[in-house]
């Protein structure tokens, strides 16, 4: 059990009110655990992709980006072991109908009765577990006969490792060096739920580096490349925000660890409540498992030639892998707090997101519908709108307005009152202290940039400036 409260109850109602998530196909009594980013949710999702890319291809020049097909041709899931393997152990209960995977049977509950596990209830019939393969399986082309099957991936790595040579020889890249890709990833999961943390349609960020196995005297080795990347994965969830108490690292027992793995570590973040710490990200040493499957099975040579030592081998992987929409969840969890209002009996609910990863940059608020208070707000508002997203609200009382976009976790709240029309100048109210300061109309976007781009290690982030 977190010592953090359990606020995905809550998390949930306020995605859908504030448009952030939608179940998917409510209206026909919704698709199992598969949901839809609404407009706030589609900016939050990028953002967080967005900062993914920056700091794994963008600002390296050892990492190359790569978006390859969902469908693969079907031997390559057959080499990769997903089609014999990719498997969990599933259990029936005759009695009430429910699945569970026999693995978590453990952290599962009694649908009769929720204080008992499946099996403890006097009604329970179990069956013996057998392996449910979580692949979504479809054809291709229009006759559905089994020469036809193709599966929906259900991870993305493999379409870098079929790509390595691809990439490697149009670049030029020299081992060491990575391909990273965001895209969908499909698992037909017995036991998905905690809303957006487990799903059977969901996006993966990973990043395969292509290691020496036996590096040189004087160059990293294969575990030093492994120590780096968990260390570079670990410093990017910190710089999103995530509270560092909420952070560790889970090692895999030799149990947990696959056969070909040499070291395999979990980023966990701690979703509070009886879900408490999960993997958000693996950080795993491969071997050369993956290219030496496909290397076998495709008959063609997935090596590396290094021309200067005259070698040819087929390189280890570090694989880091995050889940898009995890992340998110986390980033969510992590910013939702409720806290009183001095003065106010009502107290407020606050999304404090970084104001890098906020969906909505700015609130633009004219105090009044008069005196050319809403022109001047809505000329600023399109001015601000060219460099990032700014919501206009001339709606309501300003405090109401204040509390619709703490909720959405806008960092910022610009105010246009009586003075402004007349000096060109406006008040800017920070979210998380409620500070206010007055700038001129012409600075208000230098200020807010600044914050947007801050390597900021702490949600506590739209603090007024220290004069
Ligand atoms: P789990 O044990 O939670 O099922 P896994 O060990 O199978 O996860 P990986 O195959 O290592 O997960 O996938 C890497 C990342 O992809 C995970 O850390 C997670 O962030 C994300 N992920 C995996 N499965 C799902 C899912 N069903 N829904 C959402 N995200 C997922």
């Amino acid at each position: 059990m977190s010592s953090y409260p359990d606020v995905m109850d809550k998390l949930v109602s306020l995605a859908k009110r504030r448009g952030f998530i939608f179940q998917s196909s409510e209206i026909y009594g919704g698709t199992g655990s598969v949901w839809d980013y609404g407009p706030l949710g589609v900016e939050l999702k990028n953002n967080v992709k967005a900062r993914w890319w920056q700091s794994m291809v963008r600002e390296r020049d050892d990492v190359e980006g790569l978006d390859a097909a969902i469908l693969m041709h079907p031997k390559v899931w057959e080499a990769s072991g997903h089609v014999s393997g990719f498997s969990d152990p599933l259990v029936d209960c005759k009695a009430c109908k429910a699945r569970f995977r026999a693995d978590k049977i453990q952290d599962a509950q009694c649908p009769r009765k929720p204080s008992k596990k499946p099996g403890e209830h006097t009604d329970c019939q179990l069956t013996e577990p057998r392996q449910f393969n979580l692949m979504f399986k479809t054809w291709m082309g229009p006759v559905e006969d089994s020469a036809a099957v193709v599966y929906l991936r259900p991870e993305t790595a493999q379409g870098i490792f079929v790509n390595f040579l691809n990439v490697q020889q149009a670049t030029r890249q020299k081992v060491p060096f990575g391909i990273a890709q965001i895209g969908k990833a499909f698992r037909n999961e017995i036991t998905p739920g905690n809303f957006t943390f487990r799903t059977r349609e969901f996006e993966q960020m990973e990043m395969q580096f292509f290691v020496d196995p036996q590096a040189p005297e004087g160059k990293q080795t294969d575990m030093e490349w492994f120590e780096y990347w968990k260390a570079q994965r670990m410093a990017w969830h910190l710089s999103l925000g995530l509270a560092p108490e909420r952070l560790h690292f889970h090692q895999h027992s030799a149990q947990e660890l696959a056969h070909y793995a040499k070291a395999a570590f979990d980023i966990e973040f701690d979703f509070g409540g009886s879900l408490g710490f999960q993997e958000i990200e693996g950080v795993h040493h491969r071997s050369d498992f993956d290219l030496s499957r496909h290397q076998e099975a495709s008959g063609k040579k997935l090596e590396y030639t290094d021309q200067v030592a005259n070698r040819r081998y087929t390189p280890y992987v570090v694989e880091t892998s995050v889940g898009a929409d995890r992340v998110t969840l986390a980033v969510i969890v992590n910013a939702y707090r409720e806290e009183a209002v001095p003065g106010e009996q009502e107290g407020r609910t606050v999304l404090g997101f970084h104001p890098g990863l906020a969906p909505i940059k700015a609130g633009v608020f004219p105090l009044t519908k008069k005196d050319g208070q809403p022109e001047m707000a809505d000329k600023l508002a399109v001015a601000l709108r060219k460099k990032f997203p700014v919501f206009y609200d001339d709606a309501g009382a300003i405090g109401r307005r204040y509390r619709r976009q703490d909720e959405a976790g806008t960092p910022f709240g610009i105010t246009i009152d009586p003075d402004s029309t007349a000096n060109d100048d406006v008040t800017i109210r920070f979210r998380d202290d409620m500070g206010q300061i007055r700038v001129s109309t012409s600075k208000v976007a230098d200020v807010i940039a600044k914050y947007l781009d801050a390597d900021l290690a702490t949600a506590e982030s739209t603090k007024v400036p220290a004069a």
